[in-house]
């Protein structure tokens, strides 16, 4: 690997992939050995922060229970503090940057800054996530569209900025941050057509020791997510290729003795 500029003065915003290590690019492994500061999110796991150099300072600026301990602002305030102090600045987030990471509102802050910076793209859990599910995220006899889709909105509510009637129609459906309104989101695809027997699976922690998938249906998967205790991080996947997992459950196979 040619070793990226990382000058001083400067921030790398990266993204840290879904959680196993060995799915960091490069690139980003290669900021973390180098940054003088690293701030990162609460999804960040233990064996990514380890790589840090052992000089860096790592600022946790992530949520906890559910509330912000950083707020965006400040959090941007801080990257353009310590990179105009000299220092190399690496801001890491979980998956890719760009996908429901507000890395955007990150990287415009230190456009507007003048500060220069460098997005380091990361294996986002919508994509890596359902690789360790065992789940194609398409698949040619099943879909061809695909939709990322967020259930989080600031108001509290199952999102009303989300076209669900448009979403229903698309034939794989990949929510992040759904599992606290799961019901209100079920309703709405049930609502707009789509058959309460519809494959769901809901993956918590993916790529990580804890992961855990619910196999379930639209109709039952706000009951299921409640009985079997479903936890956040999670995704959840709604479509046919859900049950190809039956056959691609690699995961399963490698750790059977
Ligand atoms: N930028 C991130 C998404 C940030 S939003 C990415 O590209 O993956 C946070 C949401 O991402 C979580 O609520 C959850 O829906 C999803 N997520 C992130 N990591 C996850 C993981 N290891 N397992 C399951 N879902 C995950």
């Amino acid at each position: 690997m040619t070793p990226a500029d990382f000058p001083p003065g400067t921030v790398w915003l990266a993204g840290a992939g879904p959680g196993d290590a060995g799915l960091l690019t490069l690139h980003a492994a290669d900021g973390l050995a180098r940054a003088d500061v690293v701030v990162y999110d609460a999804l960040i796991s233990e064996e990514v922060l380890a790589m840090a150099s052992p000089k860096a300072e790592l600022v946790f600026a992530g949520k906890r229970g559910g509330r912000p301990s950083a707020q965006q602002a400040d959090i941007s305030r801080r990257l353009i503090a310590d990179a105009r102090r000299g220092l190399r600045v690496l801001r890491l987030k979980g998956g890719d940057p760009f996908v429901f990471g507000r890395g955007g509102e990150e990287a415009l802050a230190l456009a507007r800054a003048g500060v220069p910076f460098r997005i380091v793209p990361g294996v986002s859990s919508g994509v890596g996530g359902l690789a360790y599910a065992g789940i194609p995220l398409t698949h040619r006899s099943t879909n061809a569209a695909v939709v990322f889709v967020t259930g989080h909105s600031a108001a509290g509510r199952v999102p009303e900025d989300v076209d669900w009637g448009a979403v229903a129609r698309v034939p794989v459906i990949v929510l992040f941050m759904a599992l606290k309104h799961l019901r209100g989101i079920a309703g709405r695809l049930l609502a707009n057509g789509r058959g309460g027997g519809t494959p769901v699976a809901i993956v918590s922690s993916a790529t990580t020791a804890a992961q855990r998938v619910i196999i379930t249906d639209l109709a039952g998967c706000a009951d299921d997510a409640a009985a079997q205790n479903a936890r956040p991080p999670a995704l959840v996947v709604v479509g046919e290729v859900v049950r190809l997992r039956e056959q691609l459950d690699w995961l399963a196979a490698a750790v059977r003795p």
